[in-house]
């Protein structure tokens, strides 16, 4: 079975970056909001001027959940894994696989960056990668 995203016409620009290593989300050429999932107008002013460019990858978790059965048995080796909706820098929210972090230890608030990363199955992703949390300072 067949579990990498499917492009559409509409969407093909951001995986192609992806393929090319990169993380490029559509913008409004009116009011240079950036915007995702990608779409035909712009959601803010519904100008249909849009262009697509490299974005900045950091984000914050902004919701998580750990997902412990597998709707299909083509990701069972990889349970449990944790699912973030997260607040992009650049504005919008994109949901992302957490990778290099316990699920459970994954937090709402969260500081990472979007990684251009291939996965298990060989299929290339945007996923999210928490930063370590600064170092406490020792207690006086
Ligand atoms: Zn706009």
């Amino acid at each position: 079975m067949n579990i990498a995203p499917q492009a559409d016409a509409t969407s093909q620009p951001f995986w192609d970056a992806v393929r090319a290593g990169q993380f490029a989300l559509q913008h409004c050429a009116a009011c240079a909001q950036a915007i995702h999932p990608p779409g035909l107008r712009c959601p803010a002013c519904r100008s249909a001027e849009l262009a697509w460019r490299p974005v900045e990858t950091g984000a914050t978790v902004y919701a998580c959940t750990v997902v412990r059965h597998a709707a299909l048995d083509a990701v069972k080796s990889a349970l449990p894994y944790a699912i973030v909706l997260v607040t992009l820098d650049a504005g919008p929210r994109m949901v992302l696989n957490v990778i290099d972090r316990a699920p459970d230890d994954v937090r709402v608030g969260d500081r990472g960056q979007v990684v251009i990363h291939r996965n298990a199955h060989g299929i290339v992703l945007p996923q999210f990668q928490i930063q370590d949390p600064p170092p406490r300072s020792p207690s006086t």
